[in-house]
This record gives structure tokens, C-alpha cells and sequence, in this order.
């Protein structure tokens, strides 16, 4: 890309005052691009133009907005090389993972293309003579959506894809350092035909973006992924806003992976490993507390140790890389940081936690394992958000079970074991929105609810067809015929 990118606004394609650019963590000599810098009244302009586009869209048949997800999924599909590399060249995830994140973007746009099809209601009988009673669905209007730059193509698609086939016009402000996927997905969606002003992208700032579409009268409801503090934020300017808005938020997490001395010793290794470090540890659901019980603990170690020995840590886009770089300087400050702490309050630091200097200059970092971490450590409660994990001894499956529960967040919580009893309790006294037997925290099917409890999550849940409760809102409607009138008598 030589001229700098555009934001999409109102069915154009408009160029920003102030661009930034798009530097690739592996390589920091790698720009990928200028991406734009809207202002406020860019902004303002996209709000307006998807309020004036949504009577339209709002009425248009579930056939019409089935063909322009479909034709989205299949474009994302057919080009999930070329997108995933994009992805994976500023994100920093490796390739494998920037494809697959790819194609479940695009699964993502043909489920919700069927559910465009699948929106029913409900007639119910009154409890009063004569009088019927139907429930249906609308859409919700003009829905602003904020997006964290750890997903940069499936989380978009999970909000953009049910708020279109539900009825709902869209602004979307993506992360500052994933604005490459975001503009190729923009492109995929303005080329499927869609009616301008239903779909805008705006570029920029959280401050500058972020802050507009919170403030707006004209936003219905707001979609934030992203940090606490945001979350809060988001939340805060829902409820001064008049009307108030709606909102979904998913924040972070401090997932714990409850390893039991009955585990399948090989399971619960892939299991940490994968849901701790992969993706750099990088997700909202990576497993940061790993709580192993004490017959097991010491043979944990020595397996993770060695297993985590034997991974490359590289260029994103190399083949045989098994973990990318660190999104940026500050998030590998803030890494190295922790990583201080956790020595400071006394936690063994096993392996890892250094800056590594590979051939490219990159935001390299070695997958830090922690042992003798005690739950009330900053490392085992605050969302570090990259390769660092801890180990945390349990005496048993109850103290293990409390351990995990210890915590503010609620999102996925996993435990490795060979026990359908512990299993079976533990799925239903975990305090999180997920719960994993034998498998990653993280790492979720597309066609069910994603979300959590506590402080990870508030408002409705995500994807499948749970979706639906967030971006409709419900009309109850009443209607009066006299169907079954008395008969005049047979004299008159
Ligand atoms: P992260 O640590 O993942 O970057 P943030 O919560 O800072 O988490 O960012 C998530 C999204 O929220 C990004 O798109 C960011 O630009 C946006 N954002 C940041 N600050 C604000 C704000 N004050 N108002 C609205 N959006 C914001």
C-alpha cells in the first residue's frame, strides 16, 4: 500500500487530515501501511450517515441481508492467505494462527448470514377473550462497536456480522495497531453490495473515536471489547447519555487451568501450554493461574519446563514459529514488568521472562513459567496479557476448586482431569461463563454463546444465536378482534 489508507464513511471512501503508521512487531523496519486518524467530526458524519441509512436497512428482507453475509464469508474464505498474513504481519500471532483466526471470521459471516433467515417470533394466547398476543424482534437501531487489536479480524466479525443480520447499521472503530485487517474486512464488506451508511469504518483514536461514539445521542447501543478501564468507561457515558445506551462488554480475564493429580499428564501440558502461550498469551481466555495438586505439581513442572523449552519464539510470519512477538513496546514493558514483580513478591520464576533478540528487531519475549505463586500475588490476580504464566499448588480438588473461583474475573475456566465426578462438579460450580474439561481456557466454537461473569463481562453474550439479545430489542404487540361475535337471534 503506497498512498495512505481511508476510512469508510457514509458509502465513500474519505481520507484523513492525520495518518499513523502500521509497524509490524516481528520487524520494526517493516511498515505495513498509513492508516487515517479521524477526528470527531469524521465521526459525527459516520453516526449520521448510518442513522439516516437504518429506516431502510432496518425493513430489508432477511433474503437481501443473507446474500451480503454470505458474500462476505465467501470473500474472507476464498482469501484466507492473504488476510491471515496481513493480520499475522502487524498483530504478531503466527501465521497458522492469523489464518485460522481468518476463517473463523469468515465462518462467523456465513452462520450469521443463515440466522438472517432464522429471526422468528412468537404468537402467544391471552389471557384475555379475543385478544391476541404476538412477540417479535426489531433491530436496535445504530449500534457503535470498539474493538481490541488481540483478535483483529474475529472479533469485528462477531459483532458486525449478527448487528447486519439482525437490521442495525454500524459505526466500527478498530484497534490503532490492527488498522490493515480492519480496512481489508472494511473493503470485503463495502464491495458485498451493502446500501451506503449502514456500514462505516472510522479509524482513530480511543480518545478521539472512542470517545464520540459514547458521547453520541444518536448511537443505540455500544459493542466494547477491550480493557476494565474502557469497559467502565463505556458504561459510564451508556448510562449519562440520553436515551441511554445499550451495552455489551467483554473485558479481561485471569483464567485459571486446574491441573488434578489424576490428569493425563500429556493433556494438561498441551492444554497450558496452548491456552498460556500461544497467541503470546495474548487472549482474553489464556490460562494465567495454572493450579495443580500436590501428587502431580513436581512432574508438571518438569514436563512444562521441557515442553516450553522446545518452542520457538520468532518472526510471526516464519514457518516454525510457535510463538510471535509481543504486540508493541509498551504491552512488553508491561510484560517485563510483572515479570519483576512476580520475583519481588517472592514467586520462583522457572524459566523464561527475558527480551530475546532475533534476527529482525522485533518485541520478542521468552514464555515466563512461575512457580511457588501464591493466589494472592499481583501476578496470580491482575490480567498481565502476555507469555507469562503461573503455577500454583493446591492441596486437592476442593482447595483447587476455591483457588480458581479466588479471583474478580469470570471468564473461561478449565480443569484437566480423568474424574467424570470432579469433572461434572467442577463445570458447575466454576464461577465463569465457560468452563473447559480437558481442554485449552481458551479456544471457542463460533456458533455458541461466548462471555463471562464478574468483572470479565456485562451485558448479553456474544455470538450464536444468543447474539440476537443484544442486537434486537423485543416488541410485545397486542391486537383486539372480535372473531367469535354473538349471532343475532333467529326472530329479529
Ligand atoms: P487494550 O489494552 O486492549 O488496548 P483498551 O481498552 O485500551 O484495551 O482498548 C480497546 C479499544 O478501546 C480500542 O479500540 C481503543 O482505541 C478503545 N478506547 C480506548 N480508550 C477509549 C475511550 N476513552 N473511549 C472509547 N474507546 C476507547
Amino acid at each position: 500500500m503506497t498512498e495512505a489508507a481511508r476510512n469508510f464513511i457514509a458509502g465513500e471512501w474519505i481520507a484523513a487530515a492525520e495518518v499513523h503508521p502500521d509497524v509490524n512487531p516481528s520487524n520494526t523496519n517493516d511498515v505495513v501501511g498509513q492508516f487515517p486518524r479521524a477526528t470527531a467530526a469524521d465521526t459525527e458524519r459516520a453516526i449520521e450517515a448510518a442513522r439516516a441509512a437504518f429506516p431502510k436497512w432496518s425493513r430489508t428482507t432477511p433474503q437481501e441481508r443473507y446474500e451480503i453475509l454470505k458474500k462476505i464469508s465467501d470473500e474472507i474464505l476464498a482469501r484466507k492467505d492473504e488476510l491471515g498474513r496481513i493480520l499475522s504481519r502487524e498483530e504478531g500471532k503466527t501465521l497458522p494462527e492469523g489464518v485460522g483466526e481468518t476463517v473463523r471470521a469468515g465462518q462467523i459471516f456465513a452462520f450469521f448470514a443463515g440466522e438472517c433467515l432464522r429471526l422468528g417470533g412468537e404468537a402467544i394466547p391471552s389471557v384475555r377473550p379475543g385478544v391476541g398476543v404476538e412477540v417479535t424482534r426489531e433491530p436496535i437501531g445504530v449500534v457503535g462497536m470498539i474493538t481490541p487489536w488481540n483478535f483483529p479480524i474475529a472479533i469485528p466479525a462477531w459483532k458486525i456480522a449478527p448487528a447486519l443480520a439482525y437490521g442495525n447499521c454500524i459505526v466500527f472503530k478498530p484497534a490503532e495497531l490492527v488498522p490493515a485487517t480492519a480496512h481489508a474486512l472494511a473493503e470485503i464488506i463495502v464491495r458485498s453490495g451493502i446500501p451506503a451508511g449502514v456500514f462505516n469504518l472510522v479509524q482513530g483514536r480511543g480518545s478521539v473515536v472512542g470517545e464520540t461514539i459514547l458521547r453520541s445521542p444518536k448511537i443505540d447501543a455500544v459493542t466494547f471489547t477491550g480493557s476494565v478501564p474502557t469497559g467502565r468507561k463505556v458504561a459510564q457515558a451508556a448510562i449519562e447519555s440520553t436515551p441511554m445506551k445499550k451495552i455489551q462488554l467483554e473485558m479481561g480475564g485471569k483464567n485459571p487451568l486446574v491441573i488434578l493429580d489424576d490428569a493425563d499428564l500429556k493433556v494438561a501440558v498441551e492444554c497450558a501450554v496452548n491456552g498460556a502461550f500461544f497467541s503470546t498469551g495474548q487472549r482474553c481466555t489464556a490460562s494465567s493461574r495454572l493450579i495443580v495438586t500436590e501428587r502431580i505439581h513436581d512432574r508438571f513442572l518438569d514436563a512444562m519446563s521441557e515442553r516450553l523449552r522446545g518452542l520457538v519464539v520468532d518472526d510471526a510470519l516464519k514457518a516454525g514459529t510457535h510463538i510471535g512477538p509481543v504486540v508493541d513496546e509498551g504491552q512488553l514493558e508491561q510484560d517485563m514488568k510483572y515479570v519483576a514483580i512476580g520475583k519481588d513478591e517472592g514467586a520462583r520464576l522457572v524459566l523464561g521472562g527475558e527480551r530475546l533478540n532475533r534476527e529482525s528487531p522485533g518485541f520478542y519475549m521468552a514464555p515466563a513459567l512461575f512457580a511457588d505463586v501464591d493466589n494472592s500475588m499481583r501476578i496470580a490476580r491482575e490480567e498481565i496479557f502476555g507469555p507469562v504464566a503461573t503455577v500454583i499448588r493446591a492441596k486437592g480438588y476442593d482447595e483447587a476448586l476455591a483457588i480458581a473461583n479466588d479471583t474478580e474475573f469470570g471468564l473461561s475456566s478449565g480443569i484437566c482431569t480423568t474424574s467424570l465426578k470432579y469433572a461434572q462438579h467442577f463445570k458447575r460450580n466454576a464461577e465463569a461463563g465457560m468452563v473447559m474439561v480437558n481442554l485449552p481456557t481458551a479456544g471457542v466454537d463460533y456458533h455458541v454463546p461466548f462471555g463471562g461473569r464478574k468483572g470479565s463481562s456485562y451485558g448479553p453474550r456474544e455470538q450464536g444465536a444468543y447474539a440476537r439479545e443484544f442486537y434486537t430489542t423485543v416488541k410485545t404487540a397486542y391486537s383486539f378482534s372480535d372473531v367469535d361475535p354473538p349471532r343475532p337471534a333467529a326472530s329479529e
